[in-house]
């Protein structure tokens, strides 16, 4: 997708703070950081949200969440984290390239919202 901000820092046209990249997932610090460790988990095929997982592309998201245990050691996210994942407007979803937001480094308490 030409005009999709995630395939251009996936196809390297625009740079990212990168914490991982293999040939399926790239992992990189969010921009605007909402907890004192915020990064992104993006599968390198353009998804576009959520609603459009399907049999024949689920196993990218499995592996985005095997990428995600390994980045939880690597970063030493001992104290534990959150996975966020926003789907479509009412859940402020900004970017149309499936996402997951990591956030760790604070104590966010038992609500979600
Ligand atoms: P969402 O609102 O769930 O679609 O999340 C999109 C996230 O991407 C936001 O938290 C932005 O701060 C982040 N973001 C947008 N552009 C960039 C970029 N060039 N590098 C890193 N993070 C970005
Ligand atoms: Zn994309």
């Amino acid at each position: 997708m030409s005009d999709c901000i995630f395939c251009k820092i996936i196809n390297g046209e625009i740079p990212a703070d990168k914490l991982y990249e293999d040939d399926r997932v790239i992992a990189f610090r969010d921009i605007h950081p909402q907890a004192p460790v915020h990064f992104l988990v993006v599968p390198k095929k353009h998804i576009p949200a959520t609603t459009e997982i399907t049999p024949e592309n689920s196993g990218e998201v499995a592996y985005v969440f095997e990428i995600i245990a390994k980045l939880a050691k690597q970063e030493h996210l001992d104290g534990g984290f959150r996975v966020v994942n926003n789907c479509g407007e009412n859940a402020g979803q900004t970017v149309p390239h499936l996402h997951f937001h990591v956030l760790a480094g604070k104590v966010m308490g038992e609500t979600i919202v």
